[in-house]
């Protein structure tokens, strides 16, 4: 397969380097059009498609349906994400991974994968947020 490493990807890869937690294909693309690049909406889409699937970044769907990207660092991993301020913080649970592992197997399931994102508010917004 050709790799295609162009200057789009490497500029979608930078911007989303620089971006604190999550971020929509929508929202990437708004940044880079405000830094002045000409990138279309199209080609972050699939720049982004391609740098999550070679694992180069973390892609999830929010409650709402939209997918979003995260450069992360490498390795299985889940999150807790603030949903008022996007605070994204990775955590390990050795819970899930026992849990996912013997429901998997009591099912005869081999080469189980899973994907736990944990949505909520943050200790911050928690606290200006009223209820
Ligand atoms: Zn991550
Ligand atoms: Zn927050
Ligand atoms: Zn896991």
């Amino acid at each position: 397969m050709v790799k295609r490493n162009t200057w789009q990807r490497e500029a979608v890869r930078e911007a989303l380097t620089s971006t604190e937690g999550f971020i929509s294909a929508q929202g990437l693309h708004m940044n880079l059009h405000e830094a002045g690049s000409p990138i279309g909406l199209a080609t972050v889409y699939r720049a982004l498609a391609d740098l999550a699937s070679e694992g180069d970044a973390d892609s999830l769907q929010s409650p709402d349906g939209e997918s979003l990207y995260r450069a992360c660092t490498t390795g299985h991993h889940h999150h807790l994400i603030c949903r008022n301020c996007g605070l994204t913080v990775e955590i390990e649970a050795d819970a899930v991974e026992q849990w996912a592992k013997a429901a998997a197997a009591s099912h005869g399931f081999t080469e189980a994968q899973h994907v736990v994102d944990v949505f909520g508010l943050c200790a911050n917004c928690s606290s200006t947020i009223p209820a």
